[in-house]
């Protein structure tokens, strides 16, 4: 936590830029530059309620939101000396924050699958506009940070703060699964629904041996981790990682935070390539976890019905991709086995099947609606991953697209 000579010194550095960066790069949509004005001035109550009106997770956020690579790295006092500390300031303002709770109906009936940051940020949005929306949650509410960020980078206590801010606004959250066939019958008694279902299906690597004991889907180990249901006794010694974003490097951090002595991520280009955040990548490195790079699975080894290795093939980068980064290629013949006690498969999500147009695992918007009339999506289930503040801003956004369809007040 800052001290408040440092909160006073640092937002006094702020430019309060016109158009300023810092706020459009801001997926949650926070006007950065009048909070930052308001601590300036010692109004820390109100450089809360400027932060919790634009983001209900605005504990969470403060914790785990990449702002290194969002207002941060956009922020012009950067160019004169150093960019302003966001996160630091954002942090010290949610402290001041007392969740004032509103008060004015409207019977407009909206239905939100998911209660995870984009679920539970268009129910705010929508309770701000008097609209008291039904949320549904088949798991834990709160979502992926709830059930899967590991607790070394996110204590359980500030979702706690969140979800109690929520509540005093009278968001309440029914546990339920909503079934793809359900969707229908969810229309016809709400005037619309909102899917935010996120995307928590572990895309599958398709090589034999993917099945045996010992090989996990990423999403399947971080939440038995973080229920403390697997032991380093399950997992062996030689834990390999396959993938390069950050939830290859949460597993990988993970693992060896339950004890496991070798743990390598596999990554079929190289470091330069990483979608990882680089603080991520570093935090790795500290941790001990080990890196293997132009390497792509072939097969899991299998004895006795448990992974025993990994055979991996060698990698070149040649050309582009249609993702324009550098394309990998199987070298032939380059094939090798690695022995491993268990393989984590971190190659990305898909949202969960909807009766709704989907491509590549992500449900298909524009606008937030979807290609059915009266239902929307958003967060992780449209875009395949990106951050918590992304959600919140796409809730938020949501929020006013039902709104708007509904028929407004
Ligand atoms: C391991 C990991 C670490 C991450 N670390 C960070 C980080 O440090 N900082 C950051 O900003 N972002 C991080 N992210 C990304 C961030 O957590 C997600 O972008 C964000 O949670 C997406 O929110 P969402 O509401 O769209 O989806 P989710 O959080 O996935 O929530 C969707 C909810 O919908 C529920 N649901 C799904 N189907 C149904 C159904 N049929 N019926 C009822 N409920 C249903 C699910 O149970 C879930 O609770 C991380 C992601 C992962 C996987
Ligand atoms: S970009 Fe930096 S200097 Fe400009 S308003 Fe944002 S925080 Fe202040």
């Amino acid at each position: 936590m800052v001290e408040e000579s440092f909160v006073r010194t640092e937002s006094a550095r702020c430019l309060q830029c016109y158009d300023a960066p810092c706020m459009n790069a801001c997926p949650a949509g926070i006007t950065i530059p009048r909070f930052i004005r308001m601590l300036a001035s010692g109004n820390y109550q109100g450089a809360a309620e400027v932060v919790r009106t634009c983001n209900p997770f605005i504990s969470i956020c403060s914790a785990v939101c990449p702002t290194e690579e969002l207002c941060h790295k956009n922020c012009s006092r950067a160019k004169i000396d150093s960019g302003i500390r966001i996160k630091e300031l954002h942090d010290f303002a949610f402290r001041y924050d007392n969740g004032k709770p509103i008060n004015f109906e409207s019977n407009k009936k909206v239905a939100i699958v998911g209660a995870g940051p984009c679920g539970l940020a268009c129910a705010f949005e929508l309770r701000k506009m008097g609209i008291l929306a039904t949320v549904f949650e088949e798991d834990a509410e709160g979502g992926i940070p709830a059930t899967q960020i590991p607790s070394h980078r996110l204590e359980q206590k500030r979702l706690v703060e969140d979800l109690e801010f929520l509540k005093k606004f009278g968001i309440r959250v029914q546990k339920k699964k909503i079934k793809p066939e359900d969707l229908e019958s969810l229309k016809k008694e709400y005037g619309a629904v909102f899917l935010a279902v996120g995307a928590q299906h572990s895309k599958q690597l398709g090589i034999p041996g993917e099945d045996a004991k010992g090989c996990y889907p990423a999403s399947e180990f971080l939440k038995l981790a973080k229920d403390k249901e697997i032991t380093h006794k399950t997992l062996g010694d030689d834990v390999l990682v396959i993938g390069g974003g950050n939830v290859a490097i949460d597993s990988a951090c993970v693992a060896k935070e339950i004890g496991c002595e070798n743990v390598t991520i596999v990554y079929r280009r190289t470091r330069k390539e990483m979608p990882a955040w680089k603080s991520e990548i570093e935090e790795a490195i500290n941790r001990g976890v080990e890196f293997l790079f132009l390497r792509a699975p072939v097969k899991v080894v299998v004895n006795k019905g448990k992974v025993s290795g990994l055979q991996v093939q060698k990698m070149e980068l040649k050309g582009k991709d249609d993702s324009g980064r550098p394309k990998p290629i199987a070298i032939k013949g380059s094939e090798y086995e690695i022995p491993a006690s268990a393989v984590i498969s971190a190659i990305g999500q898909e949202a969960p099947n909807f009766p709704v147009k989907m491509e590549n695992g992500k449900i298909v918007v524009k606008d937030f609606k979807t290609s059915i009339d009266g239902v929307f999506a958003g967060g992780d289930a449209i875009n395949g991953g990106m951050t918590i503040s992304q959600a919140v801003g796409d809730g938020r956004a949501a929020a006013h697209a039902i709104f708007k369809y509904l028929g407004g007040a």
